[in-house]
């Protein structure tokens, strides 16, 4: 049964210390429903009074939050947990009416969310410290780990639930307060989020949501009480991120975008390979940092390959995310289909071919929804801009390899790492890939390789800047401070001053 109200539709507002309030700018965006083009609503854009208003009521909250047993802090999560299995299809709603993401999709968002709120909800032995017994004479060493004090977050567009939720629970957990930045393209799951926490008994100020764009992210950035900042989001700003976050002493890990391939072996299975392709390529429209954009057809499997893609590709069921046949919905704004369509002009331009076209996709009774079809194209190299670059859409790109040496070298050289997978039936070619290949996230059969929450999500070179991966034990240390503790007690201390370095006795 669920009594949370949740978010109306309309206006969408910031939530500081416990409860919606009315921000402190009247600059706000359009909020779009992507299926049909029409605006659902208006998100305000937080300033920086609004900023400095939530990071007040973080610090305010951090010390009795901190101080909080972490058994406690569990319960709380725990009783978060019961909440969002109530709550699994609104949340889900929202976002396929904000992302446009079809609705199963969106409840399996919702999903990979809850399970790190699981995780979270070890934190008192997760937070089991390492003690050394009597390490010197009637000396005994162990380590604390301690909340940093208040946290932010920003995040894409593109997983309003899960990404957040990659940051906040562990955060919690941990005994730090929190700001979320979301995306202004579909901010409404935020609020319900911080409904359902509030609703689970976490204190006022403990989470909170500012509303906005680049003003706001930049004041939390600047902001002298925030000790450090998660982001996740496009490669330029994740380096922005990074890099201006450390210029201000904060401690920052800032995951960003992506360019994954997938290796087809002339011995892997074809009906699982087309299978996992059309999914990861097409699935969320190509919305996704873990999207397969690239298929890497080893020796002679292109030609059996591109075919079977075609076929299918031609065959998606494409329409409103609500619509429960559909396969694939629309591309989140308007804005960011003009660029899809942009890159399919310029492959064809630099000479790829164009296998499928989805350009003017167009979805009856919806004329006016953010629609692309799915796009193939075949004989890709890698000088091509629809080869370097992040699509972010329905656009599969396959490029034609001689064998394994060529695939390894070819994925290696990208500047983005963050997950490959390998289809193949030969063990030692899987053994060799996982250990020579320059990514962070690897699959051997598996399309989409999005660690668990027991594990950690991060990519390599420029999907990844700072030292920690997200959530799982990375999440932990990221969001806590080491302290190590020596004690001794005095009738173990030794008679006189002491003049070099002390060593065990
Ligand atoms: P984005 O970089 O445009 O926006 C991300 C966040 O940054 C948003 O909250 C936005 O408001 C804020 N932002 C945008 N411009 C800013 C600026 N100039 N200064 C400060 N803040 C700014 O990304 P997006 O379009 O929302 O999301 C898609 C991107 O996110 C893709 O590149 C995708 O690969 C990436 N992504 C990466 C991962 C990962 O784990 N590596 C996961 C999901 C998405």
């Amino acid at each position: 049964m669920n009594r949370v109200a949740g978010p109306q539709p309309g206006k969408i507002g910031h939530w500081i210390n416990g409860g919606s309030v009315a921000a402190a700018s009247d600059k706000t965006a359009d909020v779009f429903n992507p299926a049909t083009g029409s605006v659902g609503g208006e998100v305000s854009l937080g300033s920086a009074a609004d900023v400095d208003a939530a990071v007040a009521a973080a610090k305010a909250a951090f010390p009795a939050w901190s101080e909080t047993a972490p058994l406690r802090r569990a319960r709380v999560l725990f009783k978060f947990k019961e909440l969002l299995d109530q709550n699994h299809d609104r949340l889900a709603g929202l976002i396929t009416r904000e992302h446009g993401k079809i609705f199963s999709d969106a409840k399996g968002e919702v999903t990979r969310g809850i399970e790190v709120v699981e995780f979270a909800c070890g934190i008192p032995h997760l937070l089991k410290s390492e003690y050394t017994d009597n390490i010197g004479g009637g000396i005994d060493n162990w380590n604390l780990r301690q909340p940093l004090g208040v946290v932010a977050g920003v995040t894409p567009f593109n997983f309003p639930v899960m990404v957040p939720m990659w940051m906040f629970p562990v955060a919690l957990a941990t005994g730090n307060t929190f700001i979320l930045k979301p995306s202004e393209r579909d901010p409404s799951p935020s609020i319900l989020l911080a409904e359902l926490l509030k609703q689970a008994g976490l204190p006022d100020g403990v989470f909170n949501v500012v509303q906005g764009d680049k003003v706001a992210v930049d004041a939390l950035i600047a902001h002298a009480d925030v000790q450090a900042l998660s982001f996740v989001g496009s490669t330029p700003i994740a380096e922005y991120i990074y890099t201006e976050g450390t210029r201000h002493g904060k401690r920052v890990q800032a995951l960003g975008g992506a360019k994954n391939h997938l290796v087809v072996m002339p011995d892997a299975d074809l009906d699982q390979v087309v299978d996992a392709l059309v999914g990861a390529a097409y699935g969320s429209a190509g919305e996704r940092c873990m999207a397969i954009s690239v298929a890497v057809a080893v020796g002679d499997v292109a030609d059996r390959l591109v075919a079977r893609l075609a076929e299918r590709a031609r065959a998606l069921q494409i329409g409103n995310g609500l619509d429960p046949k559909a396969e694939m919905g629309p591309l989140v704004t308007g804005a960011h289909k003009t660029k899809v369509e942009g890159y399919i002009a310029a492959g064809e331009k630099e000479g790829a071919k164009l296998v499928v076209d989805g350009r003017g996709h167009k979805v009856e009774a919806h004329e006016g929804g953010f629609f692309v079809g799915g796009t193939l194209f075949d004989n890709v190299s890698p000088k091509m801009k629809i080869y370097k670059d992040e699509i972010f859409g329905p656009v599969l790109s396959v490029v034609r390899v001689g064998d394994f040496a060529e695939a390894v070298e070819l994925i290696n050289a990208h500047e983005y790492g963050n997950g490959v997978s390998l289809y193949t039936s030969d063990g030692a070619v899987a053994r060799a890939f996982s250990r020579q290949i320059q990514v962070g996230m690897v699959g051997i059969n598996v399309p989409i390789p999005v660690p668990m929450a027991w594990h950690s999500f991060g990519g390599w070179k420029r999907s990844l800047f700072g030292d920690h991966h997200a959530y799982g034990e990375e999440g932990v240390r990221f969001y806590t401070r080491y302290k190590s503790i020596m004690q001794r007690w005095p009738d173990s201390i030794a008679k006189g001053a002491e003049f070099t370095m002390p060593v065990a006795k």
